[in-house]
């Protein structure tokens, strides 16, 4: 059974000091770099820096698949280096980055090849949503169906009003660090929501284009030239990208040992799909662009129940170094997908 409870943001700390007990606490926090200041996920001894206020500039994927892992000795016979079983609170993600996560489990879980790296870390994961009370930068997370406001997979979703945070708690594991607190008046909480809702359905954008994207059609449109001019291919996009999955190896000679580690790649990268024979099946951005699109609307819908591997965060469009938007992207392929001659122009 569901409880909803209200906290103090004073009293944050109280909860934050029970949760520790059992959980490693990782949540936003400002970070300083020169002059820039940036929201990130770190773990977090000093509760007092944890700030809910705006969407984090990176998305709490490395806890699931980490920028750089080590996966073990390239020696036969040895186990390879698996993540401990230290449990992990990760504090205020945002209804993008929780779906996010969903669209990463089918590929990483697949029933033929599970990948006991991200597997164990998601075991030994537990995420409390955080509502958003207003658009956050680039986001469009509602025009692909993502509710901004909710998320019914994890077991505590918490709402910020400002001065009290609301916990909406459905695991009865999880009731015994609320009990201390009060209970809240789900009418307010709905009222507010309400609010929030209207706010959301004022900035909405609607993406009107079929997702799957027809493969054959999309593929030879002529738009990719238009909307990959500018592009640095720079990965930026891909790297602050929660749904991004895509990774390399590499091995380092330690001494004796070998060991190999798996790191983040990009489809951006001019190097990614390079053969040894210098050939490359991708030569030009516009090629680069085209696969990075088409692998979130078109290949990844099509062999996952029609999901994009997109959750509409925004990040793409807020980093981009050259204003490349994704939400430009969808509409230009939108109209010519709709348009007829585009269709017929498929053969
Ligand atoms: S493609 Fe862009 S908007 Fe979509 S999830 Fe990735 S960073 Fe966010
Ligand atoms: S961040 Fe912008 S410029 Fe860089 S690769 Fe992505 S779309 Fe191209």
């Amino acid at each position: 059974m569901a409880v909803l409870k209200v906290l103090q943001k004073d009293e944050l700390g109280k909860l934050l000091e029970e949760l520790k007990r059992e959980f490693q606490i990782v949540a936003p926090v400002i970070r300083k770099y020169g002059k820039k200041e940036r929201v990130e996920y770190h773990q977090v001894e000093d509760f007092s820096e944890i700030h809910l206020n705006r969407q984090p500039d990176t998305p709490p994927k490395k806890y699931f698949l980490p920028q750089n892992e080590r996966l073990g000795e390239e020696k036969s016979g040895e186990p390879v280096v698996e993540p401990g079983d230290r449990k992990t609170l990760i504090f205020g993600v945002r209804s993008c980055d929780l779906k996010a996560i969903d669209i990463l489990k089918p590929v990483f879980l697949d029933d033929d090849f599970t990948d006991t790296f991200f597997q164990k870390r998601l075991e030994n994961t537990v995420m409390f949503g955080l509502g958003c009370s207003e658009r956050q930068d680039n986001c469009f997370c509602d025009s692909l169906g993502i509710n901004p406001l909710e998320d019914e997979n994890v077991p505590v979703y918490m709402y910020d009003d400002g001065e009290k945070i609301w916990f909406h708690v459905t695991d009865s594991e999880l009731e015994k660090f609320f009990t201390d607190f009060p209970d809240g008046d789900p009418e307010e909480l709905e009222k507010m929501k309400k609010v929030w809702q209207e706010e959301f359905e004022k900035s909405a954008i609607e993406i009107g284009v079929p997702i799957p994207f027809p493969e054959l059609v999309a593929f030879n449109a002529p738009f990719w030239k238009e909307v990959a001019a500018n592009c640095l291919g720079c990965g930026i996009c891909t790297y602050y990208c929660p749904t991004c999955f895509c990774f390399g190896f590499f091995w380092e000679k330690r001494e004796e040992e070998i060991d190999k580690w798996r790191t983040w790649d990009s489809c951006m990268f001019p190097l990614f799909t390079k053969h040894g024979s210098g050939h490359n099946p991708r030569e030009t951005q516009e090629q680069r662009t085209r696969q990075r699109i088409m692998h979130k609307f078109s290949y990844h819908p099509n062999n996952f129940d029609g999901v994009p591997a997109c959750s509409a965060c925004g990040r793409c469009i807020s980093h981009c170094p050259v204003n490349i938007d994704l939400r430009v992207i969808l509409k230009t392929a939108e109209k010519y997908l709709k348009d007829e001659e585009g269709v017929k122009s498929s053969g």
